[in-house]
Formats: structure tokens, C-alpha cells, sequence
């Protein structure tokens, strides 16, 4: 088990793409952390770069204490687990699982026996160990993956590397499977690093995740705290689902506070987001809110304000139902509320939101989160 750490890592392919740009990342031992963001943000060649599969183009790469951006992959002790699990068709799964440890089996002062353990307690902990007889093609999307993560556990290598490993199972499965993957992190203690699309799949796995954006880290921190005070307004709308709304307003001086102005409702904004925006008054920002940051009824203390809406289309999802409406000033609005209170399509309505939750961004698409530091509490933007 080991650290790894990238510093000021780059990868400028062959072409001049800038994939990866003067990334740094400091992952602890033991640490789970999944690398995410958009399709083409640079994640796999970040991941194949610790591989070795990958040279960097700049920037130092470490596991443990070692630089390794000059050691070949199979000296770097790591484990990477594909999408496309990349077993061994003509071998058992037993063979499958043994062969790395086959191959090295002096270099590493293995006995066959030793090798036996290992490959059957690995198919214990991920129960598989009636299958090892069978070939790849007489297993289920779900079996060959553990197939190949048992692979990766026999080696007992200082880091496992994910590289979107359940993307091609089903939704069900995919969700079993993550977490299986979780548990077994736990228990085995293995540093590890997983890169996926999916910001769910991020969310429930990372101790820490890393949203990525062009080859660029927009922030790392636990994912609460990603959810919670997102750096800017990329991340904002990459995670959670449905993601934030974005209101276009300005804030506006109101009853000796401030206040956002989205154009038809003016919203009364808390004391404790005063300091951070009191240099923003008079200016074209926009509003994040949380579509469960809406309710139709007034949430309980704190202080709310009414934003009057026309609803377009309710999807009822049993406990919840998500409500789509708009303003007159704006175009797409989603709300996550109750699903046993009454909305109706076309109904005009007021509807409250959680001040307390909202965020105020910087015009853009890129737009800094300016309360993201709110009550002291500092956003780590990596
Ligand atoms: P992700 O894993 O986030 O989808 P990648 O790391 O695969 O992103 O790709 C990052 C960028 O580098 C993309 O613009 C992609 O097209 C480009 N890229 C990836 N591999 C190569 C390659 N072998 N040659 C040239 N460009 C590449």
C-alpha cells in the first residue's frame, strides 16, 4: 500500500492535445479516490499516466516514495481493473486469476502453493469460488468483472486503478457491484483510484472525488463537501441529479440587506451570506438552488423566499415528485418536492425556497461560487 502523488502532472498527445494540464493530487494511503467529470476531461489518460501506460509529458509522478514517471508498468506495483475486463478467453478462471503471479512466481519467492491460497481466498472474498473452472465466456457480465478484480486482489499490489469497471453491467448490477467494490476497499485497505463518467458512482465510492474539467482539476474534497460548496458553477451542475438550477438576477440592495433580483420575484437573501456578497450588489450574478431546495410549502425555520412559478409538467416518483416550471424571466426550472402535496401541470403557484441552501456564482459557465466558503467553512479547490 502506498501514496500516490502527481505534481504538476501534463499530457500533450502526439497532435498537441493538452489532456491532462498540471494536474497535482495528493492521494493518501488507503485513500479511495475517484477521478470524474465529463467524457474527454482527461480522467483515463490521468489514470494510464500512474499506469505508466501513458508517459507524462511534465510534471513528476509518485508511488509511495519512488518517482516512477521512468519505471516500465509491470515495475510499478499497481493493479489496473478495464472496462472490458480483458480476461484471458482460452483460460479457467483459476488461470486466469493465477497467471500474473505465475509469471513472476521467483521474482516474487512464490510457492505453487502460496499462489493457490491466494487465488482462493480472493475467490472466497468475492464469491466466485465455484466458477474457477469455468471460462470467461460461461460467466455473466458481473462474474467476469469480479474475475478481474480478483486478479488485481492476488497481487496485492500498492494501488488498485479503476478505469470505468462497471460500465458495461446494468443499472442493477452496477449499483450491487459498487457496493461490493466499496466493502472490499474497506477491507483490504488498498490505495485506490477510479475513474468514471458517472457522478453518482463518484459520489457514493470517493473518500475524496476529483472533478475534472479539459484536463483541468476543478476541485477535490469529500463528496459531501463537493455537493455542498461546490467551487463554481461547472461542478455545481455536475453533481447531483437533477442538477442545480441556475437563476439569472442581479443582487440588488433591499431593506438595509440584499437581495437577488431573478427578474420577476425579488428574493430576500440571509444575513449569512451577506459578507460574501456584499461586493457583488448591483451586479449581474445567478442563484443556484437545489431542486430540493424548493418546496411548496414553507420549510421549517430559516429563512425562505417565494418565487412565483408556472408549473409545465409533474413526473411523479412516489415520495418525491419533480415539478417543471418557469418564470417569466426564467426558461427551465426543476423541483424536487413531496409527492404527496397537489401540483398540477399549468397551475400557477408560489413556490418557497431554502435561502439557507441557495449559492450565488459568477456570471458563465465557469462562474466562481462566491458563498462557497460560507460560515468559515473553506471549499478546498485543488
Ligand atoms: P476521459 O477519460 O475523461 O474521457 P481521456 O483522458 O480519454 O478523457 O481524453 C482526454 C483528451 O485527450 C480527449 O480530448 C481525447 O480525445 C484526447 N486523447 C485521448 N487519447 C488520445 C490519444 N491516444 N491521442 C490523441 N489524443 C488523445
Amino acid at each position: 500500500m502506498a501514496c500516490v502523488t502527481l505534481t504538476d502532472t501534463t499530457k500533450v498527445y502526439p497532435g498537441g492535445v493538452k489532456a491532462v494540464d498540471r494536474v497535482s493530487l495528493a492521494i493518501a494511503d488507503e485513500e479511495f479516490i475517484v477521478l470524474v467529470g465529463p467524457s474527454g476531461c482527461g480522467k483515463s489518460t490521468t489514470l494510464r499516466m500512474i499506469a505508466g501506460l501513458e508517459e507524462a509529458t511534465s510534471g513528476t509522478i509518485r508511488i509511495g516514495d519512488r518517482v516512477v514517471n521512468d519505471v516500465p508498468p509491470k515495475d510499478r506495483d499497481i493493479a489496473m481493473v478495464f472496462q472490458n475486463y480483458a480476461l484471458y478467453p482460452h483460460m479457467s478462471v483459476y488461470k486466469n486469476m493465477a497467471f500474473s503471479l505465475h509469471l513472476r512466481r521467483r521474482e516474487l519467492g512464490l510457492s505453487k502453493a502460496e499462489i493457490d491460497r491466494k487465488v482462493r481466498e480472493a475467490a472466497v472474498m468475492l464469491g466466485i469460488e465455484g466458477l474457477l473452472d469455468r471460462k470467461p465466456k460461461a460467466l455473466s457480465g458481473g462474474q467476469r468483472q469480479r474475475v478481474a478484480v480478483g486478479r488485481a486482489i492476488v497481487r496485492n499490489p500498492k494501488a488498485f486503478l479503476f478505469d470505468e469497471p462497471l460500465s458495461n453491467l446494468d443499472a442493477k448490477l452496477r449499483v450491487e457491484m459498487r457496493a461490493e467494490l466499496k466493502r472490499l476497499q474497506r477491507r483490504l485497505r488498498t490505495t485506490t483510484i477510479y475513474v468514471t463518467h458517472d457522478q453518482e458512482e463518484a459520489m457514493t465510492l470517493g473518500d475524496r472525488i476529483v472533478v475534472m474539467k479539459d484536463g483541468v482539476v476543478q476541485q477535490c474534497a469529500p463528496p459531501l463537501e463537493v455537493y455542498d460548496r461546490p467551487v463554481n458553477r461547472f461542478v455545481a451542475a455536475f453533481v447531483g441529479t437533477p442538477p442545480m438550477n441556475f437563476l439569472n438576477g442581479r443582487i440588488v440592495r433591499q431593506n438595509g440587506g440584499l437581495a437577488f433580483d431573478e427578474g420577476t420575484s425579488v428574493l430576500p437573501l440571509p444575513t449569512s451570506l451577506v459578507r460574501s456578497l456584499e461586493r457583488h450588489a448591483d451586479q449581474a450574478m445567478v442563484l443556484g438552488v437545489r431542486p430540493d431546495g424548493f418546496s411548496v410549502e414553507a420549510p421549517p425555520g430559516g429563512p425562505h423566499a417565494r418565487l412565483g412559478v408556472k408549473v409545465n409538467l409533474v413526473e411523479p416518483l412516489g415520495d418525491r415528485k419533480d415539478v417543471y416550471m418557469t418564470t417569466a424571466a426564467q426558461k427551465a426550472l426543476v423541483g424536487r418536492v413531496d409527492g404527496r402535496i397537489s401540483v398540477v401541470e399549468g397551475q400557477e403557484l408560489h413556490m418557497f425556497i431554502d435561502m439557507n441552501r441557495v449559492h450565488v456564482f459568477e456570471p458563465g459557465e465557469m462562474g466562481v461560487n462566491v458563498t462557497a466558503t460560507r460560515g468559515g467553512a473553506q471549499a478546498s479547490a485543488n
